[in-house]
């Protein structure tokens, strides 16, 4: 089952894009699975899952954190995963780029654009992008890209709006030539076909792959 879905949706997607699997609430023999089936990139949301998780799976999955980080959390997650997606404030950036300058590591992080109105609080505006790639470099991370998630309504417009929007703010990004920013992860079970019409080179998929969540 697991391996037919990842298999379906590879073969959906363009080449260049990759494919992080949603793997929050499903159990290690679930994500084992998955790797079996040639996974390697695995996105959990929350540190302490991602904490127990990670000495369970093989030492060449890649762990991008995709959920809302508190600082005080910040040493479940920062020595395991490659990535961190959701950086969600200046406050939560400053924490990241401090740990990583103690710890002595660099991990790539990507900027979330806040979409999709109220639904969630959590999120930085576009002058607040263009403030944090105007200021000087930080050492201690590497800034990889946007990551956004749309509206969640079955209005495809809606979706496409929300889409739309951090795709033109990539781009405008993209014509400063930044180092290394290159990534747009946009998409996740409901929408992915239309984030990779809108220009995502990541999507974060879970129910598509693993079903409903367990617990
Ligand atoms: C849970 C989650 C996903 C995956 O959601 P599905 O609808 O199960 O594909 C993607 N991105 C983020 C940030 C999530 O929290």
């Amino acid at each position: 089952m697991i391996a037919a879905s990842l298999n379906a949706i590879r073969e959906a997607l363009p080449s260049g894009v990759s494919l992080v699997a949603v793997s929050k609430f499903h159990p290690v023999e679930r994500l084992m699975e998955a790797y079996h089936a040639g996974q390697r990139i695995f996105g959990e949301n929350r540190p302490q899952e991602l904490f127990a998780k990670v000495p369970l799976m093989p030492p060449d999955v890649q762990w991008h954190f995709i959920g809302h980080l508190q600082t005080n959390k910040l040493k479940l997650v920062l020595p395991y995963v490659t990535m961190v997606q959701s950086i969600d404030s200046l406050h939560l950036l400053d924490a990241v780029n401090r740990w990583c300058l103690d710890n002595g590591r660099v991990v790539d992080i990507l900027l979330e654009l806040h979409l999709g109105a109220e639904q969630t609080k959590h999120g930085l505006t576009e002058p607040e992008i263009l403030g944090i790639l105007a200021a000087a470099p930080m050492e201690g991370v590497r800034i990889r890209g946007l990551m956004g998630m749309a509206t969640n309504t079955d209005d495809a417009a809606v979706v496409e709006a929300d889409f739309e929007r951090i795709q033109a703010l990539f781009e405008r990004i993209r014509t400063m030539e930044l180092p290394g920013f290159d990534q747009l992860s946009i998409g996740m079970s409901n929408d992915w076909p239309l984030a990779v019409k809108h220009g995502a080179t990541m999507v974060r998929i879970g129910t598509d792959i693993f079903g409903p969540r367990e617990y």
